[in-house]
This record gives C-alpha cells, structure tokens and sequence, in this order.
C-alpha cells in the first residue's frame, strides 16, 4: 500500500505494474510513476514531462 505524494490517497499497485510505469492518482488526477516496487514507492511526474507526452503530439513526426 502506498500514498499519493501530492494528496495523501491510499492507493494499491495492480502487481503487474513495473518500475517505470505511469498510474493516475484517483483522487488529485496527478501523474505517479512506480519508482520501486517492495517496498511500493511512487512519485510525482513533473507536469512539463506530462505536458511533452500530451502536449505536442506532432514532436515525434
Ligand atoms: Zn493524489
């Protein structure tokens, strides 16, 4: 079990979740990234990472 770094929410890891992968807090909407699995650790992904991804979906072309 872990908490939401920005909100505090309890949250639960599916266990198919890897280091690396993206999950949504449910409650703030914030961008976590799995940084270490057991013990279960998350943090926020900077919202200019977030932006890049969503943001400008032609810098990839
Ligand atoms: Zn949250």
């Amino acid at each position: 079990m872990i908490s939401c770094p920005v909100c505090k929410q309890k949250l639960m890891l599916n266990f198919t979740m890897l280091v690396g992968s993206l999950v949504v807090c449910p409650k703030c909407g914030t961008d976590l990234r799995i940084v270490s699995r057991d013990p279960d650790r998350v943090e926020a992904v900077p919202e200019e990472e977030t932006l890049n991804a969503e943001g400008k979906p032609e810098s990839y072309a």
